[in-house]
């Protein structure tokens, strides 16, 4: 339908162990026409992760040479150490190609996407408890005790900035998750001010 032009921009956040990427994985795999973002970051590549599918893994010298070239659409550090990114250009090309683009990337990125970037949609998930949370991350069975309360600890700040999301979306049962993402998608791309071509249209007495 001619309506849907520019793709939307999700920004997808939630404390570790909440389940966002069975959510997202489910969401592309039920939409073709969303895409996925690929972040760059300093840090070391963790066995199995591929350069360009997981993260696009650069020395700190290219990381400085992108920021020089404005070449983010946000960057930060995230645990003191290591640099993580979003590379504009692929989110800039997919939107105008009509693709939907995540990025899957922590509360302060997403607060500077959200200036940057007014049109983006903020979606936060959070787990039905913080219980629950905790279980799961013990149940992961790879943290230790020190990482399962470092990261219980993160949630907790990471969901004080919960407010400021457009939508919150709790993980309980993933099917139920991905459904409400569903709706969100559904119910921006009706919004009118997604819509200004269509309603100048309807508006500008074309006839039939
Ligand atoms: P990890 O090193 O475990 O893959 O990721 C560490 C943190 O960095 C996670 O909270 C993740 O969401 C965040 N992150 C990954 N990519 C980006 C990015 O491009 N920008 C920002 N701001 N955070 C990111």
């Amino acid at each position: 339908m001619a309506r849907k032009k520019k793709g939307l921009l999700l920004v997808v956040s939630g404390p570790a162990g909440v389940g966002k990427g069975t959510v997202n994985a489910e969401l592309m795999r039920r939409h073709p026409e969303i895409r996925m973002s690929v972040s760059a970051t300093t840090r070391a590549p963790r066995p199995g992760e591929i350069d360009g599918v997981h993260y696009f893994f650069r020395t700190k010298e290219e990381f400085d040479r992108m920021i020089e070239e404005n070449a983010f659409l946000e960057y930060m550090h995230v645990f003191g150490m290591n640099y993580y990114g979003t590379p504009r250009a692929f989110v800039d090309a997919e939107r105008e190609k009509g693709n939907h683009v995540i990025l899957e990337i922590d509360v302060k990125g997403a607060m500077r996407v959200k200036e940057t970037c007014p049109d983006a949609v903020l979606v936060f998930i959070a787990p039905p408890s913080l219980k629950i949370l905790k279980d799961r991350l013990v149940g992961r069975g790879t943290e230790t005790q020190e990482s399962i309360d470092v990261r219980t600890a993160t949630a907790l700040e990471e969901l004080k900035l919960l407010p400021k999301y457009d939508y919150m979306v709790i993980n309980d049962v993933v099917d139920e998750a991905v459904s409400e993402m569903e709706c969100i998608l559904t119910a921006e791309l009706c919004r009118t001010d997604r819509n200004h071509d269509l309603i100048n249209k309807l508006t500008g007495g074309e006839t039939i």
